[in-house]
């Protein structure tokens, strides 16, 4: 296991990397109980017909990309998946949180709570609904700025992309210059 802080570098790294979302890229990783990233995504229009003019109903949201690349890559053992993580970027907007619930995940640290004082976007129904499933969100990264250049988090988003996901593996072969 890497520390908490390489895993949410690794998201971040996704986020910055790969989202094209004009105001707040978002990155997700998913990783197993062995500390391998088998998931990961970010947010993005899933047609080349959409705009992010149209974000609100047009984008999927990073935490959506990654629980599919995971369950699409086959790499979740679906008995044990209570023992996965979760790292987000930015706390999980209301529809994610149900998805978050409904996959059977229970652990996820995020480190950008930033509606938290707006009381936009149901956050306190959000984190209501998640403490009374029994899912367990860490804060204790928030406002921890990421470290883009953290190695050991591009080694190891490298090995995911080499087994699961090819085309993410060109940007993380030689390391990446952000
Ligand atoms: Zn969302």
């Amino acid at each position: 296991m890497m520390s908490n802080e390489t895993y949410m570098n690794a998201a971040s790294i996704i986020a910055e990397t790969f989202s094209k979302d004009p105001n707040t890229k978002t990155g997700c990783i998913i990783v197993n109980p062995e500390g391998e990233i088998v998931g990961a995504g970010y947010n993005q229009l899933p047609s080349e017909e959409l705009s992010w003019d149209d974000k609100g109903w047009a984008a999927r949201h990073a935490e959506v990309d990654a629980i599919a690349d995971a369950f699409k890559n086959r790499s979740v053992d679906i008995e044990n998946i209570d023992k996965y993580i979760m790292y987000v970027t930015l706390f999980p907007c209301h529809p994610c949180a149900h998805l978050v619930i409904a996959s059977g995940f229970k652990k996820l640290y995020t480190n950008c709570d930033k509606y938290k004082e707006s009381g936009k976007y149901l956050n306190s129904e959000t984190k209501q609904l998640l403490k009374k499933s029994r899912v367990s969100v860490n804060f204790d990264l928030c406002d921890i700025q990421a470290d883009l250049k953290d190695q050991d988090a591009y080694n190891m988003l490298k090995e995911y992309a080499e087994k699961y996901n090819p085309y993410m593996l060109e940007y993380f072969e030689g390391g990446v210059e952000l």
